[in-house]
């Protein structure tokens, strides 16, 4: 068996060993999780729903200490991480209404009658990528046991720490061993294995559009249902009608909360002419006060990133097109300071292309047809933000931008009560809200 040894961000210092999982291994936790799904299926909805609130309450006594182990193995702000595991308790707490209130239908028909019912589908694969363990399990879990799946769990290499105390608190809460099994392993072992074994019958996958398409074209040959949730390039688009200091004061959390590496983060600022000097001078302030330091300092506003492979790409992008940056610490960790690019034009690398760093670029646009043109001029649509103070031009502006989560005057995307996934090549399917529990079911009519 093989191990990886988990870094601290903060610290460059290594924290411990994890064993990854082989390939024999991970069949022989898909057989347990098939086994599993025998019983887990026939648990009465009221019971199914008091072990998902009973795991709630054991993840809401923990929050502390989950919050704890994740600035120690991601980096993330103490501030994040305590929403973080909050978001785990609060996902499993919507979704435990769910066993109740799993509905088909009846539809008239001559001479009979017709009804339908959501089937689970079995055994679940879900892969998570590092940027975000917790909450992004607990999106995948929640929903698929819900709706009377067995789940199978596969923390990034990089940050398997919380997913695997998640496993022993659902254990600590009574959810029976074998339907919630996490699994630490290489993607290229264990997360292709979800996606080979025929006894996986979903794969909900949250990553890197590149390794996305792999999993879809894996999945296609079994025809394995599948969700992606995947990259984005967000556009932050602010009017001339707009509150400009506002609007400058906001955009620094909208990109480089958890130092830039949110697959939401609105990377490109679409500022209108008229207003681009007065945005300018605002947005310098707001960048040079936000605070990169110590995440578990409660006035963190960003920490490091998440490993030295990942400062040296996003490093790579940081060009002579620099309009200024703010500070972070020096020393050990994987440290970049807040980066504001002004580039040539839309064309440019950094304008194009997921960085997953604190770096954020900056173009003028003339009028809305401009600013939707360059805003949807983007292979990704998973988020973005409108400012202005013209209710009409907000909502055609939110209706016309190809991406599956708009705010306006504000940087929101994720709230577990509403769907949340990706346009174009930024997913397939959705996460969060009602829309999760077909997800994993099918209807049987
Ligand atoms: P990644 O694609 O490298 O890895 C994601 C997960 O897939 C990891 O657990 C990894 O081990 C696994 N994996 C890698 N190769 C695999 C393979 N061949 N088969 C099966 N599994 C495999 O992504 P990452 O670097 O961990 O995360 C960053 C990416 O995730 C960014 O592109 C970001 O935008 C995206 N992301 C998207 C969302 C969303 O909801 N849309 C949310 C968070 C992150």
């Amino acid at each position: 068996m093989s191990t990886f040894t988990i870094i601290n961000p903060t610290t460059a210092q290594p924290v411990k060993d994890i064993s990854l999982a082989d390939l024999a291994q991970t069949d022989t936790v898909i057989a347990k999780a098939a086994k599993a799904f025998e019983t887990w299926k026939k648990v009465a909805p009221g019971d199914r729903a008091k072990l998902l609130r009973k795991f709630a309450s054991v993840v809401d006594s923990h929050i502390e200490e989950l919050a704890q182990l994740e600035v120690l193995n991601s980096g993330h702000t103490i501030g994040n991480a305590r929403w973080e595991a909050g978001n785990v308790r609060d996902v499993l707490n919507y979704y435990s209404a769910a066993p109740e209130r799993l509905f088909g239908r009846q539809i008239p028909v001559p001479n009979g009658i017709d009804i339908t019912f959501k089937e689970p589908l079995g055994v679940i694969g879900v892969i998570v990528p590092w940027n975000f363990p917790m909450p992004i399990a607990g999106w995948g879990f929640a929903a698929a046991l819900a709706t009377g799946n067995t789940v199978l769990l596969k923390p990034a290499e990089l940050t398997p720490l919380t997913a695997i105390r998640l496993g022993e608190l659902a254990l600590e809460a009574g959810i029976p061993e074998g339907v919630l099994n996490v699994v630490p392993g290489k993607g290229s072992v264990v997360g292709a294995r979800f996606v080979s074994n025929p006894t996986v019958r979903k794969v909900s996958f949250t990553g890197s559009t590149t390794v996305g398409k792999g999993i879809m074209a894996g999945c296609a040959e079994q025809v394995k249902r599948v969700t992606l949730e995947l990259g984005g390039k967000s556009a932050n688009i602010i009017f001339e009608d707009a509150d400009i200091e506002a609007a400058a004061n906001s955009a620094p959390g909208g990109v480089f909360d958890n130092a830039g590496q949110d697959c939401c983060a609105r990377t490109r600022i679409l500022v209108q002419k008229s207003v681009f000097d007065k945005f300018m001078d605002y947005f310098e302030k707001s960048v040079k006060a936000f605070r990169c330091e110590d995440p578990n300092l409660d006035s963190a506003g960003m920490g490091p990133l998440i490993s030295q492979k990942q400062k040296d790409v996003v490093t790579s992008y940081i060009d002579d097109s620099v309009a200024f940056q703010g500070t972070a610490p020096t020393g050990p960790g994987f440290w970049v300071p807040p980066t504001v690019l002004l580039p040539k034009n839309t064309q440019a690398k950094s304008w194009q292309e997921e960085i997953f760093g604190p770096v954020v670029s900056v173009l003028p646009f003339t009028d809305e047809a401009d600013a939707i043109e360059k805003a949807n001029d983007s292979i990704y649509g998973l988020s973005g933000s409108i400012f202005t103070s013209n209710l009409g031009r907000a909502m055609r502006v939110a209706r016309a931008v190809e991406s599956g989560n708009l705010s306006v005057n504000s940087h929101s995307s994720v709230r577990y009560w509403t769907p949340f996934g990706g346009f174009k090549q930024s997913g397939l399917g959705r996460a969060l809200g009602p829309e999760s529990l077909d997800m994993y079911t099918e209807t049987k009519n």
